[in-house]
């Protein structure tokens, strides 16, 4: 089983990343203060580390600079601020190996702790077939029988979301916080606006609406 550590001190944003990555299969152990999280980053324990960096006791880059000096192999993905770019420049070129910029979505966290796990040569499904839709995760291109489909960054997010989990309802919630981030406001509209758009450019039907529970990619008999 992948162990992953994550040392952050914001008890929300942590707990986000923890159901998120328990519910891949994965095991999780949460620290919030940085000597702790070097200790147990240099402990062998665990595969990869989500740092974020401002952490109370030591901060982030100190953290690094340990896991550098005694255990220079573990991968790393930092957490940091919108727009703290010197902080993300100065830690990767700390040994860090990626980064994510908070608020960030969780599916967005978990492609960049696949590619950090199992490198860029595991040949991971990179095209997701439904019906006539077909989806191209490495290319970005979404074609419905011979034909491509235009979709927005968001819009493809949404619809590998629904491809990744064919004949599963998935609910507002979920969608929300896989697809935009857990910054977004629970009684946001925003997913049944994108179901609104991906309908117009995919037919009305290929997404259903199942009342009261969420939403469902229709199967191959469309
Ligand atoms: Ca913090």
């Amino acid at each position: 089983m992948t162990r992953i550590l994550i040392a952050e001190d914001e008890p929300r944003i942590s707990s986000f990343i923890e159901k998120g990555l328990r519910a891949e299969g994965m095991s999780t152990s949460v620290v919030a203060d940085g000597q702790e999280a070097a200790a147990l980053a240099i402990s062998g324990e665990f595969d990869l580390l989500i740092l974020d960096l401002g952490l109370p006791g030591l901060d982030g880059f100190g953290v690094l600079q340990r896991i550098q000096a005694e255990r220079a192999t573990l991968p790393v993905i930092i957490l940091t601020a919108r727009d703290a770019v010197e902080d993300t420049v100065a830690a990767l070129s700390g040994g860090a190996d990626d980064y994510m910029r908070k608020p960030f979505a969780f599916d967005e966290l978990l492609a960049r702790i696949r590619l950090r796990l199992h490198g860029t040569s595991r040949a991971e499904a990179t095209i997701l077939r439904s019906g006539d839709l077909t989806l191209d995760i490495r290319t970005r291109r979404a074609m419905i029988g011979q034909q491509t489909a235009e979709l927005s960054s968001r819009e493809f997010a949404l619809l590998e979301m629904f491809m990744r989990h064919p004949d599963q309802v998935l609910s507002r919630q979920q969608l929300l916080s896989r697809v935009w981030g857990f910054d977004f406001d629970p009684g946001s509209n925003v997913v049944d606006v994108y179901v609104r758009y991906l309908r117009t450019k995919l037919g009305a039907d290929t997404i259903e609406t199942v009342r009261g529970v969420g939403y469902r990619l229709r199967g191959s008999n469309m």
